[in-house]
């Protein structure tokens, strides 16, 4: 008998990773998970706020190539895709890719001037407290600093005014490291949905497994046409995650 295909689509921040020091680091029990899940041909998809650049070429720092190659990454919510070697952008209307460049200038023009902030946009933490913006392409973050005073209530409160006004194009998903805004219709569910068309093409998973720290990643068991279930990971405890891949690799019932 061969053995049911099952599937894995996971969250990266706080659910792969822990924080140190505000930065994401990934767990080598889990990069163990992911290496034998391949070894077994069951497909693997990542579904993030986190950009297709960042997860390529920082958290995947420690993983081989093999296993690079093989995890397509869902970044930005599915907005930028990058599978079978090359990056995907979701086809979005220009009006909405203009709003969301000039909600950015604004946004960043309110806070800098409130908070008396110098703009600092990368992937590394600034060493000095400034506003930290992470590189994407399509949605926008504002990360949190706190060491600086700078959490996401003090962020939202510049940003929630800017963004109401555009309640109809856009939204506010917020964390305690980051302030994300993406379009409206842009989610966790439309991101696994879209891994799902992209992982399975011949419709052979009888089961998607979707892992997630926030009640945003619960989002991913609504995938239509798909049967997902979802497990709620506290926050950086990437050893729950660990054990719970452990026992569906071993044929355990849920
Ligand atoms: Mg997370």
């Amino acid at each position: 008998m061969t053995r049911p295909k099952i599937g894995f689509l996971f969250d990266v921040d706080g659910t792969l990773t822990t924080f140190h020091a505000n930065d994401s680091v990934i767990d080598l029990l889990i990069i163990n998970d992911l290496e034998t899940i391949r070894k077994l041909n069951f497909p693997i998809g990542l579904i993030t706020g986190r950009s297709v650049q960042w997860v390529r070429n920082y958290f995947f720092n420690h993983v081989n190539d093999t296993l690079k190659e093989y995890i397509p990454v869902f970044g930005e919510f599915g907005l930028v895709n990058w599978y079978r070697g090359k990056k995907v952008r979701k086809r979005i209307k220009k009006e909405l890719r203009e709003l969301l460049r000039n909600v950015k200038k604004e946004c960043t023009e309110a806070i800098c001037e409130y908070r008396e902030l110098e703009p600092y946009e990368s992937y590394v933490q600034p060493d000095q407290r400034k506003l930290w913006i992470e590189p994407k392409e399509i949605m926008i973050t504002f990360r949190t600093l706190p060491l600086y005073g700078l959490t996401t209530e003090k962020l939202l409160r510049n940003i929630e005014p800017i963004v109401k006004e555009y309640a109809n194009e856009l939204k506010i998903v917020p964390n305690p490291y980051a302030v994300d805004i993406l379009p409206i219709k842009t989610s966790k569910k439309t991101a696994a949905e879209k891994a799902i068309r992209t992982l399975d093409k011949e419709k052979a998973v009888t089961k998607w497994f979707a892992f997630g720290d926030s009640e945003t990643d619960r989002e991913m068991s609504y995938a239509k046409n798909a049967d997902v279930k979802f497990y709620k990971i506290p926050r950086g405890v990437t050893r729950e995650a660990h054990l719970i891949i452990e026992r569906l690799l071993a044929g355990s019932p849920e």
